[in-house]
């Protein structure tokens, strides 16, 4: 057996984490990072979280505000 997967981050790094536009704390929702105000959501590549707005994947059909 291959060793399980693991979380793509710690939880200690995903609780310091959050969204750059608001500044809300993002969750873990798969492999993604996901703001539940504006929706952004950011990838993680290699451990490493890319809380970037140029880079974050926004939500079809437009963030609500
Ligand atoms: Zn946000």
């Amino acid at each position: 057996m291959e060793a399980s997967r693991s979380k793509p981050i710690s939880d200690e790094l995903l609780e310091i984490l959050a969204c750059p536009v608001c500044k809300t704390p993002v969750r873990l929702d798969g492999d993604r990072l996901v703001c539940d105000t504006c929706g952004r959501r950011y990838r993680i590549e290699d451990g490493i979280p890319i809380m970037l707005v140029d880079e974050a994947e926004l939500p079809e059909g437009g963030a609500e505000s």
